[in-house]
């Protein structure tokens, strides 16, 4: 039986960038104080409803966790370890921006249980920082990491991105060259992505933004899974990289359909094929606990094909794959007498290939994941 696995969204940031579209908000300090208040009483309502499970991973995730005073983040781990049962050797991750950290903070939080830290650092260049709206320099990006060094945090991560505007496939080589010469012991790399409605979108849109095109960014995303596991970064999910014994549990979870309960405003929790998400207002969020009401505004609860098709796009994404008995456990029905024809279509292709216990996407797979995932989508 997999234990817990808790995330707590703090829903904060200083200045909202350009390509995001989390929920995540600015100007609301004044919000600090009674945000922690209702996170803290949701954590002790759901600890108690639960009757103090068992938790061996912990994420605290934004938004800029790391923009709340360290007393108030201290005061919300307190909460947790009192109303669930984490174990001394819990993975307790929280998400921080460079530019955004003290050492000083960063020492108490590790004293009030945080033992991983994840930083946004994106890229190495001060323009393209500029470019994206990111509030931090390559300054502010190594002094966190020397604190977070200093403070000796068990694993520090960092985020990077490809597919900048007016980023060269050299510059990227020069980030990733940088990231292996740091003190981290794990890495995620993301493409740039273009949501709807945010300013680079809407830049792009009025064909005043210039992106690398598909085969420079083709390029990049090359370099990066060559170049990391090179490093000894060894490649664990699509766009996730670690030393041995680094990966992040947390994010496992998600990828292997275990159980996970969300905190705070717009967090998703999943459990026994149902999903369920609070409100993305704060406000709401906020009034709702203190009125006694559930923050809960969707419930999904997922038809049996849709289950086996999420339980495999998920496990997909791990470079170890879907194993094929823990996906007849699980759904009490053999995979290949579901998915046989669809698994021989894609083999045939070159994007997964198996040896009948597990099933795995190929080099080409990880790049073309979305055309595998739709195959095993219920009509
Ligand atoms: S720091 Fe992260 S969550 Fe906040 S605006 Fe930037 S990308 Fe979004």
């Amino acid at each position: 039986m997999s234990k817990l696995g808790l995330y707590v969204h703090i829903p904060f940031c200083k200045q909202k960038c350009l390509y995001c579209d989390f929920s995540s908000y600015t100007g609301l300090e004044h919000l600090f104080v009674a945000y922690t208040t209702a996170l803290c009483q949701q954590i002790a309502e759901q600890g108690g409803m639960l009757c103090k499970p068992v938790v061996d991973t912990v994420y605290i995730g934004g938004g800029t966790p790391s923009l709340l005073p360290a007393e108030s983040m201290e005061q919300i781990l307190r909460s947790l370890y009192s109303s669930f049962t984490i174990e001394d050797k819990a993975e307790i991750s929280m998400e921080a921006n460079p530019g955004t950290v003290t050492l000083t903070q960063l020492a108490r939080l590790k004293t009030a249980g945080i033992n991983r830290v994840s930083f946004g650092v994106q890229s190495f260049n001060n323009e393209l920082l500029r470019r994206l709206g990111r509030i931090h320099t390559l300054y502010d990006s190594m002094t966190a990491l020397e604190y977070a060094q200093a403070v000796g945090f068990n694993t520090i991560s960092i985020d990077l991105m490809y597919g900048l505007p007016g980023q060269t496939l050299s510059g990227f080589a020069a980030d990733l060259k940088q990231a292996a010469a740091l003190p981290i012991q794990h890495i995620s790399v993301y493409g740039l992505k273009l949501e709807e409605e945010t300013p680079l979108a809407l830049a792009y849109e009025r064909g005043e933004l210039e992106l690398p095109d598909e085969t420079e960014e083709e390029a990049m995303y090359d370099l990066m899974t060559s170049f990391l596991p090179a490093q000894g970064l060894f490649r664990y999910e699509i766009s996730n990289f670690a030393f041995t014994g680094r990966e992040c549990r947390h994010n496992l979870k998600y990828w292997r359909y275990q159980p996970y309960l969300g905190l705070g405003c717009a967090a998703h929790s999943f459990s026994h094929g149902q999903r369920i998400s609070s409100t993305a207002s704060v406000q709401e969020y906020i009034s709702a606990i203190a009125g006694g009401r559930s923050p809960i505004v969707m419930r999904d609860i997922l038809t049996p094909g849709q289950s086996m098709a999420e339980y495999i796009f998920l496990a997909l994404r791990t470079t170890r794959g879907m194993v094929v008995c823990d996906f007849s456990q699980q759904f009490e029905t053999d995979f290949f007498e579901h998915f046989g024809i669809t698994c021989e279509k894609l083999e045939n292709q070159s994007l997964i290939a198996t040896d009948k216990k597990q099933v795995w996407l190929t080099e080409k797979g990880m790049k073309f994941g979305n055309i595998v995932f739709r195959s095993f989508l219920p009509d």
